[in-house]
């Protein structure tokens, strides 16, 4: 018994028939004694579909607008959802994001949220009502409706729960959790029982889209228990939680991949305060993403700089670099794409010496070379050749056991 705050996704609420099934969970879940705020997403495809619309009529469609057209998607999914519970006997009340108290700063199509007014929930939880609330939007301090920005009906969901101090998050999507690499390449992935904020963060960052990352930002801020679950079974999820106690603390988690990378690197470049900045700051004004750096200094006065993107901006980017080059006074650039990002990611690494040797043996021992290599606190990253990539994540999960963790 407590307060129960779950989130389903489009896909979970894609068709009449899927609806009645998101129903049927919520009341077993109200059944079993809890107070439930249900989060939804707009139907299937519905929020691309008005994008496509908006995109039909201008190319240039005002923040505002686009907020007002958007937010509609999530209005039909809460009203049927509604219709679909009361149908079945139960009292509930459909919300949208302002009725439900969620105030966000002005900036359109990604705003953030400022404050939840809980009084509303309050007022329902208390009449016993099921309570039904539109995903991804809020509204301004001076009533205007915004959104979140893509895949925000995840950050409403512990925002909700946050706010009304819920026993836990239940994210519904259609995958079963969070898993030790993707499925779809290493057969034997087995899904995480729970992961840390931070551990989920970094493996967010490296594409696995299961929450949205504000989301799970929020969620630690707040110390929001989160369980990510398949709306299709009743397997039990993943927990993402605070991963303070030791012995829920592993080496590595996972391991990700990314498998459109391009390396770019600048030879010769003369050691001087303000190149740097001068080189990203052209890429920056370009709007490329830069993902890795890594600059060294193997004769002294002159470095060497890498970075990695997409391989859809490097002729972009390497147009820059050519363009900075005599500002700079570097002595050639270099570009390779197709290449892959592998990386590992445990909240135990950070006090354990010897996860990076272990992970790059793995690689050498398959006989894949390492092209560019970065870490942070939790994550090792190798950069290599894509063809590699499917052998190389599966030798490290091997490596690391990861098809031995316990669910
Ligand atoms: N419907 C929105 C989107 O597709 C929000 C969400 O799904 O969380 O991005
Ligand atoms: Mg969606």
């Amino acid at each position: 018994m407590g307060i129960i705050v779950q989130k389903y996704g489009g896909t979970s609420v894609g068709n009449p028939e899927r609806i009645m099934n998101v129903a049927n969970r919520i009341i077993a879940t109200k059944e079993k004694g809890n107070s439930v705020i249900t989060v939804v997403s707009a139907m299937g495809d519905s929020t691309d579909e008005l994008l496509a619309l908006a995109n039909a009529i201008t190319k240039n469609p005002s923040h505002r607008e686009m907020d007002m057209l958007l937010a509609t998607g999530e209005q039909v999914s809460i009203a049927l959802l509604s219709m679909a519970i009361k149908e079945k006997g139960y009292e509930v009340v459909s919300l949208t994001g302002a009725q439900a108290g969620i105030y966000t700063d002005n900036t359109h199509k990604k705003a953030k949220i400022t404050r939840i007014d809980n009084r509303r929930l309050k007022k329902e939880i208390d009449a016993g009502k099921i309570i039904i609330v539109a995903g991804f939007q809020g509204k301004t301090e001076s009533g205007e409706i915004t959104t979140l920005g893509r895949g925000g009906s995840d950050t409403t969901a512990v925002a909700l729960a946050a706010a009304i101090k819920a026993d836990v998050c239940e994210i519904y999507t259609d995958v079963d959790g969070v898993y030790t690499s993707d499925p779809r390449l290493v057969l034997d992935a087995k899904k995480l029982p729970f992961v840390s904020y931070d551990e989920m963060l970094e493996l967010a960052s490296l594409g696995a889209l299961v929450l949205q990352t504000r989301a799970v930002e929020y969620a630690k801020q707040h110390n929001v228990k989160v369980c990510v679950r398949s709306s299709f079974n009743n397997n039990e999820g993943t927990i993402v939680e605070e991963g303070s106690v030791m012995e829920k603390i592993r080496l590595v988690s996972g391991v990700a991949h990314d498998l459109d990378v391009a390396k770019i690197t600048i030879y010769g470049v003369p050691d001087n305060p303000g190149i740097a900045g001068n080189i990203f700051r052209g890429l920056a004004d370009n709007a490329i993403n830069v993902d890795m750096i890594v600059q060294s200094n193997p004769r002294g006065s002159i470095n060497d700089i890498s970075f990695t993107g997409h391989n859809e901006d490097k002729d972009k980017a390497m147009e820059i670099i050519d363009k900075l080059t005599p500002q700079i006074g570097s002595e050639g650039v270099k570009v390779r794409g197709n290449l892959a990002k592998i990386s590992i990611v445990g909240a135990g690494m950070q006090s354990n010496p010897g996860v990076a040797a272990s992970m790059f043996e793995a690689l050498a021992k398959a006989g894949i070379n390492i092209e560019l290599i970065s870490t942070s606190e939790i994550k090792i990253s190798c950069i290599l050749e894509l063809e590699k990539a499917k052998i190389a994540v599966q030798v490290i999960h091997d490596k690391f056991k990861l098809s031995e963790i316990e669910d």
